[in-house]
């Protein structure tokens, strides 16, 4: 996500806005508003970190934060800060190495069977720690122009039977648009599974609309969605109807999260959200140690309390409910186990 990312396109004709677009053209952008709204003080310095990398929120995500708390779990994820402002070192722009793994503009091939199309840069929510906060989305946006030539890099790789669609969020775009992106990725005979990445499920449970279910569930590849939500407070009834249309239609929810200090750096926290999610029908996935990207230092946890911290949830969840802790390291041929 950076400052040139695409804005939302506004539809021409207001009467087949679909309610989830509306939404999101009516998230909080401005520190002020959302502050105002949460009975908080005004906070000057929230601006000039949001110049570089501004604040987003949709209003059904600032509804389950609590009012006063400057110290809320959901609050302290999307709020500018001015300490984003501080260079530390070993923090950079490109932390993954992901321009040396770019195949074809905004196509990722750093795995094994599988690939990662960046479709959009833009998200529903900024997520102040966002490792892809600098990411040259302009550039490498591969369902415009690069299109045909993303797909003739897949075409041309049998060993590929996974695609996945990230972002920004894959699912910012329209579902006509994914079904036809769709459509000719399910043409590449030897993809087998069709992987989305997305917050959207989470902060706008709205987005999960009959269209999406549709192609979704009606391609020839077989669907994998992971969500990414970081503390038990995201998980709302709504957020809990939304996942559960979508395991109901035959679909598996994973989710990963970021281990984030101050945010969900306790077992009560991890344990309640994996519980939590279960009970939406969602499975744990990854617990992701920071990427150590520009402006997201105060966010890190240290290797040992990160190791600490899942040797104690091991302690009181079942298996299947404890996330990996990984870390991604550039150059590796797979997530790296902590
Ligand atoms: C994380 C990632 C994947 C997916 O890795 P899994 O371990 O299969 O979840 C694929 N491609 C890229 C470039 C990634 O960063
Ligand atoms: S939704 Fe994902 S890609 Fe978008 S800002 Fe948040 S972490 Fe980054």
């Amino acid at each position: 996500m950076n400052k040139t990312a695409p804005i939302i396109p506004r539809y021409p004709d207001a009467e087949h806005v679909p309610a989830w677009r509306r939404a999101l053209a009516e998230a909080v952008t401005r520190p002020a508003e959302l502050l105002a709204l949460l009975t908080l003080p005004e906070e000057p310095t929230a601006a000039s970190a949001a110049d570089r990398f501004g604040l987003r929120v949709p209003r059904g995500f600032i509804a389950r934060m609590r009012p006063g708390d400057r110290r809320d779990p959901l609050l302290l994820q999307v709020l500018p800060d001015a300490v984003e402002c501080q260079a530390v070192a070993g923090y950079l722009h490109d932390p993954l190495g992901e321009a040396a793994a770019m195949a074809a503009p905004g196509l990722l091939h750093k795995y094994h069977g599988r690939a990662l199309l960046t479709l959009t840069g833009a998200c529903g929510i900024h997520c102040r720690y966002c490792f892809r906060r600098h990411y040259p989305y302009a550039e490498a946006n591969p369902s415009g122009q690069h299109w045909a030539q993303a797909l003739a890099y897949l075409a041309a790789d049998p060993s590929l039977h996974e695609i996945i669609l990230s972002g920004g969020d894959p699912l910012s775009l329209p579902d006509e648009r994914l079904a036809t992106l769709v459509d000719d990725l399910a043409a590449i005979p030897q993809l087998r599974r069709l992987r989305i990445h997305s917050r959207l499920p989470v902060v706008l449970p709205e987005r999960i609309t009959d269209e999406l279910l549709d192609w979704l569930t009606e391609s020839r590849l077989r669907p994998v969605l992971v969500v990414h939500a970081n503390h038990p407070h995201e998980i709302d009834a709504d957020v809990r109807q939304g996942l559960r249309r979508i395991t109901a239609a035959g679909v598996p929810v994973l989710n990963q999260s970021v281990l984030l200090r101050g945010i969900n750096d306790a077992a009560d926290s991890l344990c309640a959200l994996s519980e939590t999610l279960f009970e939406a029908g969602v499975l744990p996935y990854y617990l992701h140690q920071l990427d150590r990207v520009e402006g997201a230092a105060h966010f890190a946890v240290d290797d040992a309390r990160a190791r600490a911290l899942i040797r104690e949830i091991r302690s009181r969840l079942p298996g299947y409910l404890v996330p990996r802790l990984v870390r991604e390291q550039a150059g590796e041929p797979a997530k790296t186990p902590l």
